[in-house]
C-alpha cells in the first residue's frame, strides 16, 4: 500500500496506492471541504494536475448526508473525481463555531445553521468516512485549543488515544485509516502521542493540531519530533500546511502528504506565488505590467493574461480575477511538488531547496 522509492536523507519519494488508485508522495491535497472547491470546479483541480482532494465527512454528514451520498454512489460519482478521496473526521470542527460537549464516549456538536444537536462516536465517524467512499480516513480525535494548558492538552490527548483504539477497532471498510498525533506544542506530548499511534498499526500517520496559531519554530519542531518517533515505513501526513517555504523545509524533516486551504485562500486576497516571492496584485506598481505573473506557469491567468490585466480586473471587482488568482496559486503548488518529486527521484533534493530558497523572498 505504501512504497518507498529513492530518498534524499530525510525527504523521500513514495508510491500510496488504495482501491486500484495510486500517488506519488509527496503531494498536496487542496481542500474541498463540502465537495467543491471554491471559485473553481473539481474538473479544474483535475486539470491542474491534482490527484487527491480532501472534503469533511462530518460537514457532509450535516449536509446533503451520509446516506443522501451513498445513495447516489458516494463521493467519487457524486462530484466526478476519480481520484484520491480523503476525509477529515470532524477534530478539526471542535475548534471552530460548533459549539460542543466532550465526553469519552464522543463529542456532541451543534450545527451552527439551526441548532440541532448531533453526537458524534469514534465507531460512527469512521463509519461516515466508508458510507461516503473515502480512500484515506482519519480517525476522531480531540483537538485542544491553541493555548489550551498542559493539564488540558494531557486530558484530550488520553480521549484522542482512547478514540483511535476504537476508530481502528471499528475500521474494516475499503480505505486506508490514519492516526492523528496530538501534544499541542509540548515535546513530551508530541513523542508519547507519535508512539502511541506508531504502535496501533495504522496505514497512514497524520500530524495534527498545528498551523493553529502557534509560533512557525515550534510548529518545525512539533513536526520533526512526531516524524522522528514513528516507523518509517507508512506515509506521514502533516495536516494544515500549504504555503511553498513550509511544505519545503517539511518535505526535508520526512513529510509525505500535505492539505491546505493557504494557496486558494491568500488567491482571493490578491495575494499571489512567483519564484521571487508572493506579490499582491492590487499594488499600483502592476497597472502597466503587461507580464504574465510566472513566465513559465501553465496555469490559464499566466498563459493568456497579463498581470496589467489582472490588476484591472480587481480594481473593477470582477469576480473573475478570484477565479484566475486561484487557479494561479494551485498550479504554482502542484509544480512545486512535482519539482520537488523529481528533485528526490534525481538525488538532488538539497540542492532544489537551496535554489528555491535563494530566488523566494518570504
Ligand atoms: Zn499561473
Amino acid at each position: 500500500m505504501f512504497k518507498i522509492i529513492n530518498e534524499c536523507k530525510k525527504a523521500r519519494i513514495g508510491l500510496l496506492e488504495v482501491n486500484g488508485k495510486k500517488i506519488e508522495t509527496p503531494f498536496f491535497m487542496p481542500v474541498n471541504t463540502k465537495m467543491s472547491p471554491k471559485l473553481i470546479s473539481i474538473k479544474d483541480v483535475h486539470n491542474i494536475g491534482y490527484k487527491a482532494v480532501i472534503c469533511n465527512s462530518f460537514v457532509l454528514y450535516l449536509d446533503p448526508g451520509v446516506e443522501f451520498i451513498k445513495k447516489h454512489g458516494g463521493m467519487h460519482k457524486f462530484m466526478n473525481f476519480n481520484d484520491f478521496i480523503f476525509t477529515d473526521s470532524g477534530g478539526f470542527q471542535m475548534i471552530m463555531n460548533f459549539e460542543n460537549k466532550r465526553s469519552d464516549k464522543g463529542v456532541q456538536f451543534i450545527n451552527p445553521v439551526n441548532g440541532d444537536k448531533h453526537f458524534v462516536t469514534p465507531e460512527s465517524a469512521v463509519k461516515f468516512q466508508n458510507d461516503l467512499g473515502a480512500d484515506c480516513l482519519m480517525c476522531l480525535d480531540d483537538l485542544p485549543k491553541h493555548g489550551a494548558n498542559k493539564k488540558e492538552v494531557i486530558e484530550s490527548l488520553k480521549r484522542t488515544h482512547l478514540w483511535a483504539e476504537r476508530c481502528k477497532k471499528d475500521h474494516d471498510g475499503k480505505g486506508l485509516l490514519f492516526g492523528i498525533i496530538q501534544g499541542s506544542i509540548f515535546p513530551d506530548l508530541r513523542k508519547e502521542s507519535a508512539k502511541f499511534m506508531d504502535s496501533l498499526d495504522f496505514d497512514g500517520i497524520s500530524i495534527g493540531g498545528l498551523c493553529i496559531g502557534e509560533k512557525k519554530e515550534k510548529m518545525f519542531e512539533m513536526t520533526k519530533i512526531c516524524v522522528d518517533n514513528v516507523s518509517r515505513n507508512r506515509p506521514l501526513y502533516l495536516m494544515g500546511v500549504g504555503s511553498p517555504e513550509d511544505i519545503l523545509k517539511t518535505v526535508d524533516l520526512g513529510v509525505d502528504i500535505f492539505d491546505s486551504r493557504f494557496p486558494a485562500q491568500i488567491a482571493r486576497h490578491e495575494s499571489l506565488f512567483t519564484k521571487k516571492g508572493r506579490i499582491n496584485i492590487d499594488n499600483k506598481k502592476f497597472k502597466n505590467d503587461f507580464n504574465p505573473i510566472q513566465e513559465d506557469c501553465k496555469c490559464e491567468a499566466c498563459k493568456h493574461f497579463s498581470k496589467a490585466y489582472l490588476y484591472h480586473l480587481v480594481k473593477i471587482k470582477e469576480p473573475l480575477s478570484q477565479r484566475l488568482m486561484t487557479l494561479h496559486n494551485l498550479q504554482f503548488i502542484q509544480d512545486l511538488m512535482e519539482n520537488i518529486r523529481t528533485s528526490i527521484k534525481e538525488n538532488r533534493f538539497e540542492e532544489f531547496k537551496n535554489e528555491f530558497f535563494k530566488n523566494y523572498k518570504t
